[in-house]
């Protein structure tokens, strides 16, 4: 079964210029990309993405990071990948959550690093289940940023006054 997975560049990645290598290395995986932008994150979205793990004693460093105010690109690239098994297959390619133990050749595992702080600088963000691809999905993007129909959507009052190019 065809299903997506959201994938973000870190703004570790972005600083080291590694957008490139973590393209080809998810090219491996034969899936197809079917959204992607660059986003400035803000507090709210930061907080949103990693509610889950708001307990934590690293969630404010955490959301720091994510923000890209522990690096000079505040940014992060954020795309979502389509296909059989997209979950498990980017989550292979991308390595353990720590960097240290991740396996040497995965993304994290070759180019991720363990801060003084203790904060697991690790390049990507990859979901981990199909409820948290979609929970993150929706949160960074609109329904027409994306170019399949992933999750059924609904007319808003908004429509139509989103600005068009002059
Ligand atoms: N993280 C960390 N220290 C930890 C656990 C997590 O710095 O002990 C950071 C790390 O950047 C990780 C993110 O928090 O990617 C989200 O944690 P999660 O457990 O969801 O790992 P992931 O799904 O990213 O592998
Ligand atoms: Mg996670």
């Amino acid at each position: 079964m065809k299903e997506a997975t959201l994938v973000l560049v870190k703004p570790d990645g972005l600083k080291k210029s590694l957008t490139g290598n973590v393209l080809t290395r998810l090219s491996e995986t034969k899936l197809e990309i079917v959204a992607a932008k660059i986003v400035r994150v803000d507090d709210k979205l930061a907080r949103e993405h990693y509610r889950g793990l708001s307990k934590e004693p690293f969630f404010e460093e955490l959301i720091q990071y994510i923000k890209g105010e522990l690096h000079e690109r505040k940014k992060v690239m954020a795309m979502a990948y389509y296909g059989g098994g997209a979950i498990r297959k980017v989550r292979e390619i991308a390595g353990g959550t720590n960097p240290e133990k991740a396996d040497s050749i995965s993304i994290r595992g070759q180019y991720g690093r363990i801060t003084t702080k203790g904060i697991y600088e690790n390049v990507i963000h990859a979901s981990t289940d199909q409820r948290d691809a979609e929970r993150e999905i929706k949160l960074w993007f609109q329904p027409d940023e994306i170019i399949v129909d992933l999750y059924p959507t609904k007319a808003t009052a908004a429509e139509g006054t989103r600005q068009a190019w002059a």
